[in-house]
């Protein structure tokens, strides 16, 4: 049970201002319109957590919230935005990069695929980043409620194909209908340790 979010601040550059490293840190990725946000918000039952994140011009920050003095919500920006230009595109790697290579915290990672698209070239260099630095990665398919539920198992499948890991691996949620929502808090509990 969720008693108490603590928004801490964000970091807006590799090497920035970050919270002070007391509790065990867990990051959330994917690309933007993955549902990030909606799922954070399902997660911890709060309505609006993720909004400041998803403020115009703080979407490229990195927001860190404490839950219950238990454990550091880490709201990665969401990459991959189609309608920036390129160069814009690839500020997220140093950001990102630079703040999962560097946070001692860091217990894992939470990352996000849509279940209805196969995972696109900025998905896949996330997860080969994430083995290469060995951060335990817990993978979420999103949007789960838009695929009829026979159609679930092919693309949970394909899903883990792509990305190197076994289906039991996957988490299929739905911020729509809270499918998955235990799971995912059960999954990050054993993540931090209690
Ligand atoms: P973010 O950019 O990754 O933070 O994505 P958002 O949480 O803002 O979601 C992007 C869009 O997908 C919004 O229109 C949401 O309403 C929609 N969305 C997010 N999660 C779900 C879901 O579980 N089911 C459905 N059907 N739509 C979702």
């Amino acid at each position: 049970v969720i008693r108490r979010i603590d928004y801490l601040g964000p970091m807006a550059s590799a090497g920035g201002w970050r919270p002070e490293p007391n509790l065990p840190e867990v990051a959330f990725s994917g690309r933007s319109n993955v549902g990030k946000s909606s799922l954070i918000n399902r997660l911890v039952r709060r309505r609006a957590l993720a909004r400041v994140s998803n403020t115009p011009g703080r979407t490229r920050e990195i927001h860190f919230f404490g839950i219950n003095e238990l454990f550091t919500l880490v709201d990665l920006p969401g990459y991959g935005y189609a309608k920036i230009s390129k160069a814009r595109q690839a500020e997220w790697r140093p950001l990102i990069e630079g703040f999962l290579r560097s946070s001692p915290p860091l217990r894992g990672v939470v990352q996000l695929l849509d279940v209805r698209h196969d995972p696109t070239d900025d998905d896949l260099q996330m997860v080969d980043f994430l083995a290469e630095i060995g951060a335990p990665t817990i993978f979420v398919a999103t949007k789960v409620d838009k695929l009829h539920k026979r159609e679930l198992p092919a693309r949970v499948a394909a899903l883990a194909g792509v990305v190197g890991t076994s289906e039991e691996q996957i988490i299929p949620f739905s911020a729509h209908t809270g499918e998955g929502r235990d799971d995912l808090a059960a999954a990050i509990v054993s993540l931090v340790g209690e």
